[in-house]
């Protein structure tokens, strides 16, 4: 399977930079887990990209989608399909697609039909896109959020999306077939576990215990959704963790498991 980690920022050269502002993954470059910065960093993926799923409704995880369906508009002969809770489908109509923040691309087709259709999803019920299945579980963050185990022909993975402490993603994590590698989030610093309670994320202290629960030490945990103001406090607070089967998720890049 692989694993694309979209660009979010742009060094003074502009290459990638190692700041993560937001959140969105091309999975086998049809598929694309959140939006963050789909419009802006999907590259050649973009004539392929017609599947969106989202974990929750955050503006870093979404900021791109409008653009993208923005974008598309004229060339698109179906619908972009996004994938989400029915919560969060009534959140992007009522906040984003509602004439005043952005056009309401549900209400506006091209001369091939409609741009944009809004798919529902439920917890716990596989579903099916592509090559993939797709099972969401909920997860503690902004109500209501989801993490998935995303499935192909060679095995499986955990994206847990942004999240704090939390149970049912791990339990499904323990019934995937063929775990490859787990994607979880790592947003502040240990001495910030106030607000990362408060804004329910996770510190590198929770990271270990969530790792706990899954307790696959074989499998590799890549952290990603780091704040990008603590990406370096975060990282140097992990290694001396010492949790052998940890590293970063390269931003800007593929990762096969
Ligand atoms: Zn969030």
């Amino acid at each position: 399977m692989d694993i694309k980690l979209l660009k979010t920022s742009f060094d003074d050269d502009g290459e990638a930079s190692e700041r993560q502002h937001t959140a969105c993954f091309i999975v086998n470059g049809v598929v694309a887990f959140d939006a963050g910065s789909l419009a802006m960093a999907v590259g050649a993926d973009r004539e392929k990209v017609r599947d969106i799923v989202l974990s929750h409704t955050h503006l870093d995880h979404i900021a791109g989608l409008p653009l993208f369906v923005d974008d598309l508009f004229s060339t698109l002969r179906s619908p972009v399909r996004v994938h989400a809770t029915q919560a969060m489908i009534d959140a992007l109509r009522t906040h984003i697609f509602n004439d005043v923040i952005y056009p309401n691309f549900e209400e506006i087709a091209n001369e091939y039909g409609s741009v944009l259709e809004f798919r529902e999803y439920e917890f716990g019920r596989e579903f099916t896109l592509a090559d993939l299945s797709i099972l969401a579980a909920e997860v503690n963050h902004n109500e209501p959020s989801a993490g998935f185990i995303i499935s192909d022909e060679t095995g499986s993975i955990v994206l847990t999306g942004d999240t704090a402490g939390t149970f049912d993603i791990w339990k499904a994590a323990s019934e995937a077939r063929d775990l490859r590698a787990v994607l979880v989030e790592c947003a502040f610093p240990n001495s910030m576990s106030g607000l990362a309670d408060a804004a329910r994320h996770l510190t590198p202290s929770g990271l270990k215990a969530e790792l706990e629960k899954l307790n696959r030490n074989d499998v590799p945990a890549y952290l990603v959704n780091i704040k990008p103001m603590f990406r370096e406090q975060v990282l140097t607070e992990v290694e001396a963790l010492g949790l052998p089967n940890v590293r970063v998720f390269p931003i800007g890049r593929t990762v096969c498991v």
